[in-house]
């Protein structure tokens, strides 16, 4: 099932049963009734989530950094043979990011965690605006863009400065620091048994933003959906699992989520 125009439904107007605004409705509805007597919820969030707050999404034209695309800066190679560039692109995203405020699609996911008993966000982004939304049961399958890790002796923690004071920062030891993020070819760790757990015992997955082409984080929705969960896709765009979710709503995740999430008996 798809849909097209979401910003129909806060209109009072008269609609036709085969009309697209129709049917919509039709799929809101059977959304929230879904998220509704659900107890056990997962939402699975990407970088489009945090396009409503000004952050660029990996794959947008507004998502290029210079002539480089994310995808060559983000890999340990491209660390190993120039750290200051890709500490550049980093110190470049933290500064757009301080700067940015959670919006109503990050709200919504923290009070629909407030309102279910098992409730667990797992994300790919890196930005922090999930925490700073309020949301508490976070799954950060790519890391944190907040904290280093030294490249040698492994220590990680926080740092908040924007921008940094000198490129590439170091640890302790003496080696260079890298940002607390996962790169493209490296492992998730454990977090990912996490995830994959929660989607298995999921009874809906609510999938926001995120294009579903970076694996493993994409294959969640599938194993959801073969564990006999219901599935909801919320994105602008159609996406390659558009067509394998129960409900696939376009439009943007800060004015839809909180129309899905909002004002009915079991929900915020
Ligand atoms: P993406 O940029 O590939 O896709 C963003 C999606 O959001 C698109 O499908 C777009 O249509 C949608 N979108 C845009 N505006 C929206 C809105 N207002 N509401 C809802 N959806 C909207 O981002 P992704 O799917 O998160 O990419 C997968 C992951 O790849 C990233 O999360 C990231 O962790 C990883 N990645 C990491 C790095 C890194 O630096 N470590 C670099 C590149 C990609």
């Amino acid at each position: 099932m798809s849909c097209s125009d979401p910003r129909m439904l806060s209109r009072g107007m008269f609609l036709y049963s085969n009309s697209p605004e129709y049917n919509i409705i039709r799929f809101m509805e059977q959304a929230r009734n879904w998220l509704q007597s659900a107890t056990s919820v997962v939402a699975l969030t990407g970088a489009g989530i945090s396009a409503e707050s000004g952050i660029p999404t990996f794959r947008s034209p507004g998502g290029l950094w210079k002539q480089y695309k994310p995808e060559e800066l983000a890999t340990p190679q491209a660390f190993a043979k120039d750290p200051r560039l890709v500490w550049e692109w980093y110190d470049w995203r933290r500064t757009v990011i301080a700067k940015a405020e959670p919006n109503p699609g990050h709200r919504a996911l923290a009070e629909l965690e407030r309102a279910k008993p098992n409730f667990t966000l797992i994300t790919q982004n890196v930005d922090g605006l999930h925490e700073r939304a309020g949301s508490r049961r976070i799954l950060k399958l790519h890391g944190d863009i907040w904290r280093f890790k030294c490249s040698d002796c492994g220590r990680d923690w926080p740092d908040r400065r924007t921008p940094l004071p000198k490129l590439p920062p170091h640890c302790g030891c003496g080696a260079i620091a890298r940002p607390g993020v996962v790169w493209f070819g490296e492992p998730l760790g454990e977090v990912w048994a996490e995830a994959e757990h929660a989607v298995r015992e999921s009874e809906v997955l609510l999938v926001a933003g995120t294009s579903a082409v970076v694996y493993p984080a994409a294959s969640l929705a599938p194993i959801a959906k073969s564990a006999g969960a219901r599935v909801i896709e919320i994105n602008p765009e159609e996406t390659p699992l558009s067509g394998h979710v129960d409900i696939s709503l376009r439009g943007p995740a800060g004015e839809l989520l909180p129309q899905l999430v909002g004002h009915a008996p079991g929900l915020p």
